[in-house]
């Protein structure tokens, strides 16, 4: 046979000295104080000559044909445990896919094979983390698309070295089978950090375990006395060069597969093992519509090498059956690095992105809470939304419980949303004139919503509430407005006091630039606290004109209102001639189609919605009694006007919004879902051992990292915070984007399925877990 060093070097003219000294690189690179000299002696070479030489063959001279020098270990001895995992990915999601993949520091190699099965990567996990619940995670972030776990059974041969003196038919340099010493131990920590540094790359000097010693602040002769030690306990396979085997002339890789008799398996396998090409052999699993049990990778110079060497394996074994999957696409072929701390490891699009958006926008955000401050780490950039998940410029996907805070009730890029706004956009994007299209949603509000009997659209929730407000007073012809501590109602300046949402999360009493004149008519009382209203009223009699109220508080987590305290409030105002404003914004729509109003049957005078009712573009909404909308100008004195105002386009995805909203079983469905997450977050936090408090009204929820129950701003900062940031942490680790605060609401879509809300749940269980401790 062709002997695998026979022909040219790729791209590297060696002569025999080098390939000699490839060759013993490979094998045993001596582990005293001046290696290289030890190596120049068997070479009858000077230290100098073989530094030199060394150097360039890892050099863009010799097309870096030596990889790396450095510690091989032993994956298994580590404690770590590993799979190979095959997924089937649609052909032009291919390389994002591996892009999510490849950020996982347990991901050595990564390529694209010409199967079915198109995606193959080999993934290890330090003994404290779950290989399959790392593997569903990397599945779900990369696309979630079909995947098989192929793990070792058994290994009967792994990582040949390349024979570069060209014998030929050699024996396999290196066979496992049963020659591996057993691990003793488990490392330590200072194992951990002699690991860390041992398994990089040495430096091409006289003396490169000094340099290892000076990093790790030890003297050479520890380090020496180290690896011999981690040789002995098993971690430590050999120490040596890994060759590119591209260089080398190997550009051609199989992976062959066979499906072998399992009475059979070991002898074929040592058949395949003692080809040289053959640099991995091993056992794996079967599934029915796979049925290859060993896996053989083939080295060669050619496809047409490979077909031949898988030929002649067919030939001596008589196993007929086999595969051969060429990698069409290296994405990753890397040494694993043990015990690297993932965030160390992983760089990311998103990271780049917002550097550069700090530098042009405050914050790099447009709205604060995006920029991730209250749980720490860094915002994610987004590239696109799809039914339940939002992908980042990284290619990861994520479990959306965010859903553009709120509005995205049907999920992410509802088919019928994006075509009614395809063909809107094609007919003009606004006309600042009236069109049938604004009609029709008030129509809609009108009918869902009982206290609204006309309606003006605006492009947001804050010019919602501050227009109703203004018509309040208008109306009753006093200033005053009672709003509740821990409230949001958007950022006019007389609201933005003791406000919840944002301005809690950031820890802002209030808004710098608010004039005291402006915030002096605005009268705070704790949420839920009917006595304390009755007390403002009677303080500051035939001066108010509004209690504001989000009917459901959703901006200092969720808060369910206290059974009566809805229906106090309608009542108090109108003893008092003051107008009853709900802050619909985020329960319009939301935790019943006819807003909180329905679920509570309480009536109020006006009521603001935004968010549900543009399904994900611009729009705010404010309404109520004919007699008090019919004071809004033009038809009144009070004036209110928007340029882009009930503009086609954000009229059209409203409608489209409620009409799917409509359709039956659509809210029954969304609360059986709901319950089913906020109960499996409860459960999970409980099995862990981790106080919260679950509230949930609709598919509106929040986990409060307290012991206490929750019913007002006070209680609600009783939360620990930290506790919530360490858990967004892992939960966004495992595929799961929950708001980036304590302070807000989740929301659930009818998009999320059930397999969803389980995936959410079990990322919790482990979440829970890490933050209990
Ligand atoms: N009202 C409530 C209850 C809100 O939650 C919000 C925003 O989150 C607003 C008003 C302000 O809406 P926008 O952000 O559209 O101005």
């Amino acid at each position: 046979m062709a002997g695998a060093g026979a022909g040219g070097i790729g791209e590297a003219v060696l002569d025999a000295i080098d390939r000699r000294l490839l060759d013993l690189l490979q094998r045993d690179f001596p582990l005293n104080a001046r290696p290289f000299a030890a190596i120049g002696e068997r070479l009858a070479l000077p230290e100098d000559e073989v530094l030199a030489r060394v150097r360039l063959l890892k050099s863009a001279d010799k097309g870096r044909l030596i990889r790396q020098i450095g510690a091989i270990f032993d994956t298994t001895a580590l404690g770590y445990r590993s799979t190979l995992v095959a997924m089937q990915v649609p052909q032009d999601e291919v390389d994002r896919a591996a892009a999510a993949i490849n950020r996982h520091p347990g991901v050595s190699h990564n390529y694209q094979r010409d199967q079915a099965w198109n995606l193959w990567f080999t993934l290890a996990v330090p003994a404290d983390e779950d290989l399959e619940t790392t593997v569903q995670a990397l599945v779900d972030q990369a696309g979630g698309y079909p995947y098989r776990l192929f793990p070792a059974l058994r290994v009967f041969k792994i990582d040949v070295q390349l024979d570069m003196e060209g014998a030929g038919d050699v024996s396999p340099v290196e066979s496992t089978q049963g020659s591996r010493a057993t691990p003793t131990a488990v490392p330590s920590a200072r194992d951990k950090a002699f690991i860390r540094e041992l398994q990089d790359d040495i430096e091409i000097v006289p003396q490169p375990f000094a340099r290892v010693a000076d990093r790790l602040g030890v003297s050479q002769e520890e380090v020496l006395a180290w690896l011999h030690e981690a040789k002995a306990a098993g971690w430590l396979r050999r120490f040596a060069a890994v060759l590119s085997q591209r260089q080398a002339g190997y550009v051609a890789n199989g992976m062959v597969v066979w499906r072998v008799p399992e009475d059979r398996i070991e002898k074929v396998a040592a058949v395949a093992a003692s080809l040289p090409q053959v640099s991995h052999c091993y056992q794996r699993p079967t599934y029915a519509d796979w049925p290859y049990n060993l896996f053989t990778l083939i080295h060669a110079k050619s496809k047409g090498d490979c077909q031949a060497i898988a030929g002649r394996i067919s030939q001596a074994t008589g196993v007929s059956d086999y595969t051969i999957l060429f990698s069409t696409k290296e994405y990753k072929k890397e040494r694993l690095k043990y015990f690297a701390p993932a965030q160390e490891v992983m760089t990311s699009s998103s990271q780049s992105l917002y550097v550069e958006a700090q530098r042009y926008m405050p914050g790099g955000v447009n709205s604060p809470v995006r920029a991730f401050s209250a749980v720490g780490g860094e915002p994610l950039f987004i590239a696109r939304g799809e039914g339940p998940y939002i992908y980042d410029v990284d290619g990861r996907r994520y479990i959306d419980y965010v859903l553009s805070w709120g509005p995205l009730i049907l999920g992410h890029a509802h088919p019928q949303v994006v075509s009614a706004l395809k063909e809107a956009v094609e007919r003009g994007i606004s006309y600042g004139a009236p069109t049938a299209l604004e009609t029709d949603l008030a129509k809609r509000v009108v009918e869902a919503v009982s206290s609204i009997e006309m309606v003006r659209f605006v492009n947001s929730g804050t010019e919602a509430t501050m227009s109703a407000l203004r018509l309040a007073r208008a109306y009753t012809g006093r200033s005053k407005i009672i709003k509740f501590e821990g409230c949001y109602h958007g950022h006019a300046d007389f609201l933005l006091v003791r406000a919840g949402s944002g301005v809690t999360t950031l820890g802002l009493p209030d808004s710098a630039g608010v004039p005291e004149g402006i915030a002096q008519d605005t009268l705070i009382g704790p949420y839920n606290d009917l006595p304390a209203v009755d007390r403002l009223f009677s303080e500051n009699r035939g001066q108010i004109a509004a209690v504001i109220v989000e009917p459901v508080a959703g901006n200092m987590g969720v808060i369910p209102p206290e059974p009566g305290f809805l229906a106090g409030l309608r009542g108090l105002t109108k003893a008092e001639g003051a107008l009853l404003v709900f802050d619909e914004v985020i329960t319009g729509f939301r935790v019943a189609y006819g807003g909180a109003q329905a679920l509570y049957g309480v009536t109020p005078d006006l009521t603001c919605l935004g968010k549900v009712v543009g399904g994900g573009l611009p729009v705010g909404t404010y309404g109520g009694r004919r007699e008090i909308m019919e004071m809004v100008a033009p038809l009144g004195p009070v004036y209110q006007a928007g340029t882009l105002a009930g503009n086609p386009l954000a009229m059209t995805a409203g409608i489209e919004t409620l009409k799917v909203l409509a359709e039956p079983g659509a809210y029954e469905r969304l609360e059986e879902r709901s319950t089913r997450l906020a109960d499996g977050l409860r459960a999970a936090a409980e099995a862990a051992g981790v106080p919260v408090f679950q509230t949930r009204v609709g598919s509106m929820f929040c986990t409060f990292f307290s012991a206490e129950k929750v019913v007002d701003y006070a209680s609600a900062k009783t939360s620990d915070a930290n506790r919530y940031a360490l858990f967004f942490r892992a939960m966004l680790a495992s595929g799961v984007y929950l708001a980036p605060s304590q302070f807000e609401a989740g929301f659930l879509s009818l998009a999320h399925s059930e397999q969803d809300i389980e995936r959410t749940i079990a990322a919790a269980e482990a979440a829970f877990a890490g933050v209990r401790g």
